[in-house]
């Protein structure tokens, strides 16, 4: 009996994790079916880039389902190290832009390019090396919190991993975790705040440091106090970076080389912070709107 029951123990712990790996190993197909929604084209080189790149939308045409186009021809150019900022309504299509550029689809016309190399002729790998993100919704993955600052950047130190987590102001919090940097976090750890998703994400593109960076409302679940914080340490390490920022509080966006509004996937407004003000259309009643409530 005993000599029969420790084997059964023992398959019912195998079983367990025999059904665990077919979990992730089914997870991990739908994450590459996502993948496969971009594939490099035959021969495709890395992105080469000499010095700060910039980043061109021409004509762009983009729908995630036939009968529904998102973008319908939109042109823009983000200068080398100048920032461009996106307003405008949710559903306008502001995030679908970051997706794009990140290439996790391909335009279906006109073309994305970085230092004049049209993404889709180049390696997908390369275009994600250039490009940090802190996307909307943060998934992080089921690692330690080192390991979610840390991706994007081999061979960062611990102390680099801090002081990157301390300027997106989650060092704190990670040290009030359990184990620390060591805490295992996503859908099987720590389950975080979407605030605190999202300061990790700035985390990791802070550490990463590239010479792209596009921030997607990337502090929209923070308390205002901790967002003022962190949009100085944001708007200091994109200073000289070619960024693209889609801002929820325009207050934000006043810096910016070029303010793009945006509805129902057109630019119906563009210009300087001044400018647009004294144009007295859409973004001056957004930003009379804002102050109002700020007040
Ligand atoms: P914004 O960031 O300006 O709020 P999005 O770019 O996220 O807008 O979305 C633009 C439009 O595209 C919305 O109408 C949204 O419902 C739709 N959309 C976004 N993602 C998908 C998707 N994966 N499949 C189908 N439609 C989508
Ligand atoms: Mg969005």
């Amino acid at each position: 009996m005993i000599q029969l029951y420790i084997p059964l123990n023992f398959l019912g712990t195998l079983y367990r994790e025999i059904k665990q790996s077919m979990a992730d190993l089914s997870r991990m197909f739908s994450l590459m079916d996502k993948e496969r929604e971009v594939a490099d084209a035959p021969g495709a080189q890395p992105l080469q880039l000499h010095g700060q790149p910039d980043v061109c939308f021409d004509n762009v045409y983009f729908a995630y389902e036939p009968a529904r186009a998102i973008l319908r021809g939109l042109s823009f150019r983000i200068p080398a190290g100048k920032t461009v900022a996106v307003v405008g309504a949710s559903g306008a299509g502001k995030s679908t832009l970051a997706r794009l550029l990140y290439r996790f689809y391909d335009v279906q016309g006109g073309h994305i390019s970085i230092a004049g190399q049209d993404i889709r002729q180049v390696t997908q790998d390369s275009v994600r090396k250039a490009i940090g993100i802190v996307p909307q919704d943060t998934v992080l993955f089921n690692d330690t919190v080192a390991y979610n600052i840390a991706y994007g950047r081999a061979g960062a130190t611990q102390a680099q991993v801090e002081a990157a987590a301390k300027a997106a102001r989650i060092h704190d919090f990670i040290m009030s975790t359990p184990q620390g940097y060591a805490t295992k976090v996503g859908e099987r750890g720590l389950k975080l705040s979407g605030g605190e998703k999202q300061r990790v994400a700035i985390a990791r593109t802070l550490l990463k440091n590239p010479p792209i960076m596009i921030f997607d409302e990337a502090t929209s679940a923070l308390d205002s106090e901790t967002e003022r914080a962190i949009q100085q340490e944001l708007a200091s390490a994109a200073a000289g970076k070619t960024t693209l920022v889609i801002a929820h509080r325009l207050s934000t966006v006043v810096d910016a080389h070029e303010i793009l509004v945006m509805d129902a996937g057109q630019i119906i407004e563009r210009g300087t912070h001044a400018a647009l003000l004294g144009q007295g259309g859409r973004y001056a009643e957004m930003w009379a709107l804002q102050q109002s409530s700020d007040a």
